[in-house]
C-alpha cells in the first residue's frame, strides 16, 4: 500500500487515441491490433460502472476497484477537512475492516486463499486491486461490497493510529532518499497553499495526526460511492457470468447521491523560477512544462518529448553525460485531468543553474531545427513498444489500465488506439511540439541545491520552504 513513485515514468497518459491515419509498420500494426482484446461492458442500477475482460491463460481473476478522487481533495476544498495526507490514509484503512469482515479480516481472508493485494493514491485517483484464484472471485467481491458499502467505524478506530505510523515511515523513507522532498518542492512552487495540488500525497505529519475517524469515514463514503467508482475484472471468467457476480455482490449497494465534483487546481502562474536548498552534493534543474490537454491532436508528439529527452544520449546534452559534467538526465510525464506536466531532470555535479538551462534550452532549439531522424524515433518507440506488450502480458496493469480508459477517456477500449497514436508520431511532429510545448515562456524551473551553494540558483527565483515536511 505505497503510492507508487514511479507512476510518472509510465507515461501512460491516456489520451482518446487520435486517429491513426499515420501508417504503421506491420509490426506495430500488429502489435496494436493485439491489444484490442474483447471487452465487457456495464453500467449497474447503483451506478457502478463495470468491465470484464476474460483472460484464460491462468486460472487467476484481478479485480481492480478506481475512483476518480486522490490527494488534491486534501486541503483547500469547500467543505472538506485541510488535511494534507487525508486521502492516502483512507487508502491505508480501507484494509482495516468493513461490517462484515471487521479487524483487518480483508488481508487475512485473501492471504488464506492466497490472494495478494494492494492500493495506491494519487493526486487525482486512488485504486484497490487484489489478485486470486478464480475460485475466490465470490469472496473478493463480496469483500469489495462490503467494504464499498461503508468502512466499520470501530476497526478504523482501533487502526488509525498503527496506519499513522505506516504512513511517517513511509515519510522517512522518503526524507532518506537524496532529492526525496524535490517533488514536494515543485508541488509547493507551483502551487500555492490552499490549492489541492500544493501538498504531497503522504501530507505532512501534524495534519496526518490530526485526522478523525470521522474524517476517514466521510472521504471513503463520498469517493468510494458506487456511482464515483469504476470496477475492472481481468481473468479466467465467463464475462456473462462475472457480470451477474458483481450484480449481485456490488451492484447491491445503495447508490450514494454524494456526485463529489473534481476539483481542478489552477494552473500555475508561468514562467516562474524556485530555489529549494536541501543536503544534496551538485546542483539538480527541474524543468517543468504544461502538457496539452489530452484530446488535442499534438498530446502524444508532446508525451514522446519526454522519452526523447530521456533517452538523450547525443546533441549537446549527451555530450555532457559523456564528460561527466551532467550526472543524470531524466524525462517523464505527469499526466492530469486537463493536461499535466512534462518534467526534465538534469543533475550536475558543479557548476551554475544558467548553464544547465542554457543547455537545455539549445537542445530544444536543435530539436526544432533538426526533426529527429529514423534511428531517434526508433528508440523512443521502443520504449512504447516495451511498455503496451508488458501491459498486455501482464493482468494487474491490464486492469488499472482499462479503469483509467474508463475514468479518464470514456471508452474502456481507449488503449490500443492510445499506443497507436503514440507510435506514429513522425519526427516533424515531434519539432513542431518541441516549439510548441517546450517554451521558456511558459515553464517553471526549479533549482536544488545545498545552502552553501545558494547562488547556483537562477537570477529572480523565490526560496521554496517545507517546514511541515521536516
Ligand atoms: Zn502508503
Amino acid at each position: 500500500m505505497v503510492p507508487r513513485p514511479t507512476i510518472a515514468l509510465l507515461a501512460c497518459c491516456l489520451g482518446p487515441g487520435v486517429a491513426h491515419a499515420a501508417a504503421l509498420s506491420p509490426a506495430d500494426q500488429a502489435l496494436v491490433d493485439g491489444l484490442a482484446l474483447p471487452l465487457h461492458v456495464a453500467t449497474l442500477k447503483n451506478g457502478l460502472r463495470v468491465v470484464v475482460q476474460p483472460d484464460h491463460r491462468a486460472p487467476v481473476l484481478t479485480v481492480h476497484l478506481q475512483v476518480p478522487f486522490g490527494s488534491s481533495r486534501d486541503t483547500g476544498q469547500p467543505g472538506w477537512p485541510d488535511r494534507p495526507g487525508l486521502a492516502h490514509l483512507v487508502e491505508h484503512l480501507l484494509y482495516a475492516g468493513s461490517p462484515r469482515a471487521p479487524d483487518g479480516a480483508y488481508d487475512a481472508l485473501l492471504s488464506a486463499v492466497g490472494g495478494e493485494n494492494n492500493a495506491w493514491t494519487e493526486p487525482y485517483a486512488m485504486a484497490v486491486h487484489a489478485t486470486v484464484p478464480v475460485e475466490a472471485m465470490g469472496l473478493l467481491l463480496a469483500l469489495e461490497a462490503d467494504r464499498m458499502a461503508g468502512l466499520d467505524a470501530d476497526s478504523v478506530t482501533a487502526k488509525i493510529d498503527s496506519e499513522r505510523r505506516v504512513v511517517e515511515r513511509e515519510r522517512a523513507i522518503d526524507l532518506d532518499t537524496p532529492g526525496g522532498l524535490d517533488s514536494a518542492a515543485r508541488r509547493a512552487l507551483l502551487y500555492p497553499r490552499g490549492q489541492g495540488q500544493h501538498w504531497p500525497v503522504l501530507g505532512t505529519p501534524a495534519a496526518v495526526g490530526q485526522v478523525q475517524v470521522g474524517d476517514i469515514l466521510a472521504f471513503q463514503g463520498a469517493a468510494f460511492a458506487p456511482g464515483q467508482s469504476v470496477l475492472v475484472l481481468v481473468g479466467d471468467v465467463d464475462p456473462v457470468a462475472a457480470m451477474d457476480a458483481v450484480a449481485d455482490s456490488l451492484g447491491a449497494v445503495p447508490p450514494r447521491p454524494v456526485a463529489l465534483p473534481q476539483v481542478l487546481a489552477e494552473p500555475p502562474t508561468l514562467p516562474i523560477s524556485g530555489l529549494y536548498l536541501d543536503d544534496v552534493a551538485g546542483t539538480t534543474l527541474y524543468a517543468i512544462y504544461p502538457l496539452p490537454p489530452d484530446a488535442a491532436p499534438e498530446r502524444p508528439a508532446a508525451d514522446l518529448l519526454a522519452d526523447w529527452f530521456g533517452l538523450q544520449r547525443q546533441g549537446c546534452l549527451g555530450r555532457m553525460l559523456q564528460r561527466g559534467r551532467l550526472d543524470r538526465l531524466t524525462a517523464w510525464t505527469e499526466p492530469e485531468p486537463g493536461g499535466g506536466r512534462l518534467v526534465i531532470e538534469l543533475d550536475a555535479p558543479r557548476g551554475p543553474a544558467r548553464r544547465l538551462v542554457a543547455k537545455l534550452d539549445q537542445a530544444v532549439a536543435d530539436l526544432v531545427d533538426h526533426a529527429p531522424d529514423q534511428a531517434e524515433l526508433e528508440r523512443v518507440r521502443a520504449r512504447w513498444r516495451a511498455w503496451a506488450a508488458r501491459v498486455q502480458e501482464d493482468p494487474v496493469d491490464r486492469a488499472e489500465i482499462l479503469a483509467r480508459c474508463v475514468l479518464e477517456d470514456g471508452d474502456a477500449a481507449c488503449f490500443p488506439g492510445h499506443v497507436a497514436a503514440h507510435l506514429a508520431v513522425d519526427g516533424p511532429q515531434l519539432s513542431a511540439a518541441a516549439r510548441d510545448w517546450l517554451s521558456p515562456q511558459r515553464r517553471a524551473l526549479l533549482v536544488v541545491t545545498a545552502p552553501k551553494h545558494a547562488g547556483r540558483g537562477l537570477p529572480d527565483s523565490v526560496l521554496v520552504d517545507l517546514p511541515e515536511q521536516r
